[in-house]
């Protein structure tokens, strides 16, 4: 067989790809039918696939290359690493540089009370090591019944049988990971979907009372941990209603419940804080991180852990846990780059103070259009509801998400990436995207929005279920 390049042409390479590459999330018959988008080059915001066409990236990849595509410094830190040492492993009383110089970086950055890391090659296997870190955690405090652990429906924490389990996804409980004993999940916090008449304040105390329910139902000596994204990023950048944290906060204090924030994807500036928990007013004793801790540009994830919860499990003798690449040089000498780059452009402020309210007020105006009931941002990650009736929030009559699909296709034809939810559009740009970038964003969005309604329309399918 001849070398496969971006060169071959691209109807050989989707053959191929069909043939023998089984895709995350894919429906195979699908892929085979259209062929793969196939990816080949990158730079900034932008990504050009093998028929040419340029495509803004809205979705920074998947939701990680903060800095951009095409950073050479992330290059170079590899580079360098890999020459000097390419691989060591962390077990059995061994370290090496790169993996000692991340673990401080990432106590500095994290919170006051948070100072140590536990690493992992993806944020799943970093949602797995949570669960058997807070089981030994109590064990070593002398209360081994507390082992269950507290999620969401509509909560997205992974893809193995922990994180899937932790995780509130249904199509994904029924395919070969049915929810692992020692893990009960409440209902989310989507008040557009869910809060019917209630005003969003009291949805959200409502939503977050579920947990102190159940906390009494299991016994608040049977429960370990509560865990939650600051914002459900998959499950389709659900900004909770404000008062939502807070009362969690107040709950897990109450029944020293510990509370896990995933931030996988609110981590390293997304929301305009290193971490989404700053945003909003969250403690939390555990951190999990990846995706953005590299820009993605080489696998990572970790749990960053409290001084309490640390202090406790140095006192408890071996953790038997660990991956071949938990802390892999290579990875964390691009990590520390990745992080001197965030700090250095001060991107974590730029989301915040400058393209994170650009991007809210454009997207702001994205709520005339006669499909979008719903136009909300935090940060760099925002949020579209389509629907046939702003005023009573209704679903469009037939198969959910039908209509998201129709649009994000259309995005694709305009050259943008945007994701679709079900029936919301979604976007986590990088943190490098330029003000004229993010009027381009808006104006390919809105025109992907015209396209969808007017297709709705043609075919009678603007009516609500
Ligand atoms: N947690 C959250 C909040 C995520 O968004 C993701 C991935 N989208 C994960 C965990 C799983 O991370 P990974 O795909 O790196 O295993």
């Amino acid at each position: 067989m001849s070398a496969i390049t971006n060169h071959m042409p691209t109807k050989e390479l989707q053959a191929l790809d069909a043939a023998h590459h089984i895709h995350p999330f894919t429906d195979s018959k699908e892929l085979t039918a259209a062929g793969a988008r196939i990816i080949t080059r990158a730079k900034g915001v932008t990504i050009t696939d093998s028929e040419g066409h340029d495509i803004l990236d809205a979705m920074s990849g998947l939701w990680c290359v903060g800095v951009g595509y095409g950073r050479q410094e992330l290059v170079d830190a590899a580079a360098r690493q890999m020459q000097e040492l390419p691989f060591y492993n962390t077990f059995f009383m061994t370290s090496h540089v790169p993996a000692i110089a991340l673990s401080a970086k990432l106590a500095e950055l994290a919170p006051d009370n948070i100072n140590h890391v536990f690493f992992t090659g993806s944020g799943s296997e970093a949602n797995d090591t949570n669960i058997r870190l807070v089981r030994h955690y109590w064990a070593a405090k002398g209360k081994p019944t507390k082992t269950t652990l507290i999620a969401r429906k509509n909560g997205y924490h992974g893809s193995t049988l922990g994180g899937g389990s932790l995780g509130g996804m249904a199509p994904m409980h029924t395919q070969g990971c049915p929810v692992i004993p020692g893990i009960h999940h409440i209902d989310q916090p989507h008040w557009w979907a869910e809060g019917g008449d209630m005003t969003p304040e009291a949805f959200g105390l409502e939503r977050a009372r579920q947990l102190e329910a159940a906390i009494l139902e299991l016994g608040e000596d049977n429960v370990a941990a509560f865990i939650g994204e600051p914002v459900q990023g998959a499950g389709g950048v659900i900004i909770p209603p404000s008062t939502y944290w807070p009362e969690i906060q107040r709950i897990c204090d109450k029944y020293e419940i510990l509370l896990i924030a995933d931030e996988v994807i609110t981590g390293f500036g997304r929301t305009g804080n290193w971490f989404g928990s700053q945003t909003f007013g969250i403690r939390p004793d555990i951190i999990t991180i990846a995706k953005t801790l590299t820009s993605g540009y080489i696998p990572m994830g970790g749990s960053l852990v409290s001084d309490e919860i640390a202090n406790t499990l140095a006192e408890a003798g071996d953790f038997n846990h660990g991956y071949t690449y938990s802390g892999h040089p290579v990875a964390a000498a691009v990590a520390l780059e990745n992080l001197r780059i965030i700090e250095e452009e001060q991107l974590v402020e730029r989301v915040r103070e400058d393209v994170g309210p650009y991007l809210a007020a454009k997207w702001k105006t994205l709520l005339d259009h006669p499909l979008v009931g719903e136009a909300n941002s935090v940060g760099l990650m925002a949020t579209l509801a389509l629907t046939p009736d702003k005023a009573s929030r209704a679903k469009f009559k037939g198969p959910e998400g039908a209509v998201g699909l129709r649009c994000r296709t259309r995005c694709f034809a305009n050259g943008l990436v945007m994701r679709h939810v079900g029936d919301r559009m979604i976007i986590a740009p990088p943190f490098v995207i330029t003000h004229a970038e993010i009027d381009t964003l808006i104006t390919r969005a809105r025109k992907s929005l015209d396209e969808t309604y007017e297709s709705l329309i043609k075919d009678g399918l603007f009516v609500s279920a």
